[in-house]
């Protein structure tokens, strides 16, 4: 071939992990801009990946460059959309491929959804009759079209005997039209009465959803005061302006309640996005989305990075909640990047919670955050009191966890046909079991950690890293028969005790380990709000967003359990688990009271609890962490390094310590061995880094690691720019 002239060449982002857009020859004829998706060869795959911007000149190299092989016919990602990838990945360090991953789906096939094939009766019966054909022509003998597999389902055969029938020409194949993911919204379907601190809230929230621009409000308000009714407003606003909603959940699984809230105000459902969506359906949201024919996604932390052809409003409910950090691959937490993503989308952003994170209270009380109130709960119903069980001096008999004063107030609630919730934020029958002869110690084998006893999956499990066992019949250690005893308490054995000091009462137990299912989980919520049980017994997969209207006694059955475990978030998150699981008593009729069972109630949680007092704790813990510059006074990142041997974790964590930039901004602790010590077997050290909060820690870190020593074996680190986790 002679000379061909120099061929465009464009950079190309792949959904791997990898920070580095490679560049590919444009090939005749195809046109081609930013945020296109393309197929491109990648070393012997062809994957899908998005063209970066123009590509990077690399004289002599591009000869040996590949070209790109095809372009989808799909909306090219928006720029705001591969800025926000961009930012991501500067800020937490992942590898911009992986960022970039998550807003395709995970790598998923991104084509046109396949066709949905559906069957109805056509022609004569088949010659051949075998019990499985009568069924298929029995079920459709109605002369309706049902989906291929819908129809081999419901007659009990295999996708075969539908075909066989197809061929023979008794029945015959049509192409279904796709399930529509949602229909539109009717910003104007229900409106509520609202009161007139509702009404003020509203209308600020829809004046700042109508005017557009990046602003952040903190809509803070009690649980009950009507939150959701109010950004429900900014919501309909932007329904009007015929923009795109993002509603995140922290924790989708437990919405029904919420779906059924937004079909009463806006006359439909809204399009749901989470991992428990079936692969047709995820496929089918992503389109719409990107194809701007959804209005409103409700949706998990991962619906932050779907591609909105037209976003106008973000809204972060429960704004507080510890879900929104994800810990996994690309650690990032859902509010933060919502704010960002708000701010390159130039979009409002609502954060709303009862018990703000300190970041976000801090932001409003420096003005940076709007801060909307509601002062009180709806239709004048009040908080619960709440009074503290000193376990000290009136605790429970030896080996039972509810004391007298809480067992009374459970008969006095049934007596009266009401409900009561015992909150204990602990899976399975008992967190530690030994032998009453040798003192042996049930643990995992691969990890620094108790067997909890499951008696439910009767499965010794470690929460770790998932092993289980059964009980063994004897001591491993001195072989002595049924000398097994449980310490401590979870919920299953909660149950039990319940189960004897209130015998008529219906109680269900709702922990994550027990849940069959989402559906199931869904109705037996549903079972508990509609009275078909009279004590609930749950972990804190019951204190999110239920309303339970004849709930009016909660009782904590262990306060201290998130305390003292030297998480510098431990008392921030132990008030806002507590606030808001007590706030789940009394929410119709205001008669709601809550217990706290604790060994330290003069303890400034417990106390602001009882007190009501808000404002002590808000004061006390921001005091505290400008005083020792923990966030969002200064930054923090951790670095967790993993090894098979304890001394190769401890020296390469050395190593790293050792070629860390010295700088007087930044301070390098450890390293230490972490709480955890051992997980899955592999030995665990950490890293702490802090530094001031006008400091780049993200570019600090990404200079260090750069000239890191080179891992080798079998050593692996992870980074966590502000972690959440510190075990
Ligand atoms: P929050 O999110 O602040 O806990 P919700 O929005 O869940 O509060 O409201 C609590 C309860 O009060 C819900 O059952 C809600 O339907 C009801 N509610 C709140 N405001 C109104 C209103 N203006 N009119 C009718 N019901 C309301
Ligand atoms: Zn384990």
């Amino acid at each position: 071939m002679p000379n061909s002239p120099a061929k465009r060449t464009v950079d190309v982002l792949v959904p791997v992990a990898l920070d580095q857009a490679y560049s590919y020859r444009v090939p005749a004829g195809m046109e081609l801009n930013a945020g296109d998706f393309v197929r491109v060869p990648l070393g012997p795959r062809v994957c899908t990946a998005v063209v970066w911007g123009e590509g990077t000149a690399r004289p002599g190299l591009d000869n040996r460059l590949k070209d790109v092989e095809d372009k989808l016919d799909i909306p090219p990602l928006k720029s705001e959309l591969r800025e926000f990838v961009d930012w991501v990945a500067r800020y937490t360090l992942a590898p911009r491929g992986m960022v970039l991953r998550m807003t395709m789906r995970m790598g998923e096939h991104l084509g046109p959804a396949r066709e949905r094939v559906g069957v109805r009766l056509a022609g004569p019966p088949p010659a051949r009759k075998t019990p499985a054909r009568a069924r298929v022509l029995a079920l459709l003998a109605d002369g309706l079209t049902r989906a291929k597999a819908d129809a081999a389902q419901e007659a009990g055969v295999s996708a075969g005997v539908i075909d066989g029938l197809v061929d023979e020409g008794t029945l015959e194949t049509v192409v279904l039209p796709p399930d529509p993911v949602a229909s539109a919204p009717d910003p104007d379907f229900a409106k509520p009465e609202f009161s007139l601190a509702q009404l003020a809230a509203a209308d600020a929230l829809r004046v700042a959803a109508a005017q557009g621009g990046y602003t952040v409000s903190l809509l803070d308000g009690v649980t009950g005061s009507g939150k959701t009714e109010v950004y429900f407003e900014a919501v309909a606003e932007n329904i009007r302006r015929k923009r795109q909603t993002l509603i995140l959940m922290p924790e989708i699984a437990l919405t029904a309640q919420f779906l059924n809230r937004f079909s009463e105000r806006f006359g439909t459902r809204p399009a749901e996005w989470h991992s428990q969506l079936s692969p047709r359906k995820r496929a089918r949201t992503w389109a719409a989305v990107a194809a701007g024919e959804v209005s409103v996604v409700v949706g998990a932390r991962s619906a932050l990075f779907l591609p909105y052809a037209d976003l106008g409003l973000i809204v972060v409910d429960e704004e507080h909640d510890p879900a929104y950090k994800q810990d996994e691959g690309a650690s990032y937490h859902a509010r933060d990047m919502a704010v960002v993503r708000g701010s390159i989308e130039k979009v409002p952003v609502i954060l709303a919670s009862a018990t703000p994170s300190v970041e976000s209270e801090v932001n409003a009380r420096r003005g940076r955050y709007r801060r909307i109130q509601l002062p009180e709960r709806f239709g004048g119903a009040h908080l619960p009191s709440i009074d503290a069980i000193d376990l000290r001096n009136e605790g429970p008999p030896r080996g039972r966890f509810i004391a007298p004063r809480l067992a009374e107030a459970v008969r006095d609630v049934l007596a009266r046909k009401e409900q009561a919730l015992l909150f204990l934020n602990r899976r399975g029958y008992a967190p530690l079991t030994l032998c009453r002869a040798c003192g042996f110690r049930m643990q995992c084998p691969n990890c620094d950690a108790w067997l909890v006893d499951h008696r439910f999956r009767k499965r010794l499990v470690c929460h770790h890293c998932g092993f289980a066992k059964p009980m063994p019949e004897e001591c491993p250690n001195c072989h002595e028969v049924e000398s097994f005893v449980a310490c401590g308490p979870g919920v299953e054995r909660l149950e039990h005790e319940a189960a004897e000091l209130f015998p008529e009462a219906r109680i269900l137990v709702l922990s994550s380990d027990m849940v069959e299912s989402f559906e199931r989980l869904r109705s037996e919520l549903e079972d508990v709000a509609e009275g078909r049980f009279d004590i609930v017994i749950g972990t804190q997969l019951v204190a999110k967003g239920h309303h339970f209207p004849k709930l009016n006694l909660v009782g904590i059955v262990d306060a201290d359990l998130g305390l003292g475990n030297g998480d510098p978030r431990a008392a921030e998150r132990t008030f806002q688990l507590l606030h808001q699981v007590t706030g789940r008593a009394g929410r119709e009729e205001g008669r709601g009271i809550g217990f706290l069972q604790t060994h330290q109630p003069e303890h400034p949680v417990m106390r602001a609890l009882i007190l009501g007092d808000r404002e002590a704790f808000y004061k006390n813990e921001i005091e505290l962490r400008e005083r020792t510059l923990y966030p969002p006074f200064g930054r923090l990142a951790s670095i967790v390094i993993t090894a098979n041997e304890r001394h190769e974790a401890e020296g390469y964590g050395r190593a790293l310590v050792a070629c860390a930039p010295r700088d007087e901004n930044v301070k390098v602790l450890g390293p230490a061995e972490a709480p955890v010590a051992v997980v899955r077997g592999r030995h665990r050290f950490r890293l702490l880094v802090k530094a001031l909060r006008a400091y780049d820690l993200s570019a600090y870190l990404r200079e260090w690691l750069v000239n890191a020593p080179k891992v080798r074996g079998n050593v692996r680190y992870s980074v966590d720019v502000d972690p959440q986790s510190f075990f």
